[in-house]
């Protein structure tokens, strides 16, 4: 039992940034203001977050790693919308049955601080004699997620990431494109050990989206943005979105698209190819776009099921929003080159 849940936990958690991706949602869903994210070798070690949200209640300690144990479904009618925001209770499950995770938290109402460790989605004493009962202890409002020794019961994926390095940037990338997107939360990543390449990531609440896009992207690509946004919220599509869109004038590396339907960050490969396209067609020398795009739905209208890790998302009139988005930005990028 305690494999298949292993193998299970091995699908959605393939590296150190899916778990990272799922605690920062987790941090934002609490409405913390501030998140810290500290890394040791890659996250593979130590990954450590520390926000300052709503906590967790003693009481609901206990089961906090069971699998579909959420507090996100108030009533029987939001059993669809939350699944299809992607809250299903399996994250810090999956983290437990893959890692030696612990949890310190504190709700404002709470004299003191609880703590308590997980091991294969239950309390666990943590190898010593005492009782697993999460503990009191001195602590700040809010939630530390401590997860160390990722797949340390997994060897062929801890074989699989040698890489520290790799790892740790796509940490900052997970948050960097969190930050872009939660302007207004406070943010930080950094990693224990030497220095190497790449920024930490340190935004302030008063960072606005392109200063944070400058921060994480470069001055040339945060220069040459254009502000896009679309209300078609009573119209049949339901739908709304904004973003910024570089120019054409400045090309990037390779495609940039930072994706967040409904808040959450993912991919879609229709609307991928249709920015590429859009740019080949508008611009001769065919540059590479940097695209930031949030879209919001109808939560029950989105399909997260295409994919285990939630990451591919398709939704209901997609073909019809893409126009939608590409005509958006096609707009003003000729608006920007007159
Ligand atoms: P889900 O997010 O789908 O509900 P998770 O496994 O990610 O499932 O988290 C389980 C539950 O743990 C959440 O529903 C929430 O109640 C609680 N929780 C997890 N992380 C935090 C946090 N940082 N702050 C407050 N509550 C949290
Ligand atoms: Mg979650």
């Amino acid at each position: 039992n305690s494999v298949i849940n292993r193998i299970a936990a091995g699908e959605i958690i393939h590296r150190p940034s899916n778990a990272l991706k799922e605690l920062l949602e987790n941090s934002l869903d609490a409405n913390a203001s501030q998140i810290q994210v500290l890394a040791k070798d890659g996250g593979m070690k130590l990954l450590q977050i520390i926000d300052n949200g709503h906590g967790i209640n003693r009481e609901d300690l206990p089961l906090l790693c069971e699998r579909f144990t959420t507090s996100k479904i108030q009533a029987y009618e939001d059993l669809e919308k939350i699944s299809t925001y992607g809250f299903r209770g399996e994250a810090l499950a999956s983290i437990s049955h893959v890692a030696h995770l612990s949890v310190i938290t504190k709700t404002s109402d709470s004299s003191c601080a609880y703590k308590a460790k997980y091991i294969d989605g239950a309390l666990s004493a943590g190898g010593s004699s005492e009782d697993s009962e999460p503990k009191p202890c001195a602590g700040n409002d809010g939630t530390q997620i401590i997860v160390e020794n990722l797949f340390y019961n997994i060897p062929y994926r801890k074989q699989a990431l040698k890489k520290t390095n790799e790892e740790y940037s796509r940490i900052l990338d997970v948050v960097g494109k969190y930050a872009i997107h939660n302007a207004g939360v406070a943010m930080s990543c950094r990693k224990i050990g030497p220095k190497t390449i790449g920024n930490d990531v340190q935004t302030s609440k008063e960072s606005s989206k392109p200063e944070i896009i400058r921060q994480i992207y470069g001055r040339s690509i945060a220069d040459s943005l254009e502000k896009f946004e679309k209300d078609l919220s009573e119209s049949v599509l339901a739908t709304r979105f904004d973003g910024y869109a570089s120019n054409g004038i400045f090309s990037c590396k390779k495609t940039t698209l930072l994706l967040f339907i409904n808040n959450r960050l993912v991919e879609n490969s229709s609307i991928r190819s249709s920015v590429e396209q859009l740019y080949s067609s508008t611009f001769p020398k065919s540059p590479k776009p940097f695209v930031y795009l949030s879209i919001s739905i109808r939560p029950e209208y989105v399909d997260v099921n295409v994919h285990p890790t939630k990451k591919e998302v398709h939704f209901l009139n997609q073909d019809q929003i893409i126009i939608e988005v590409v005509n958006a930005i096609q707009q003003v990028l000729m608006h920007s080159n007159n």
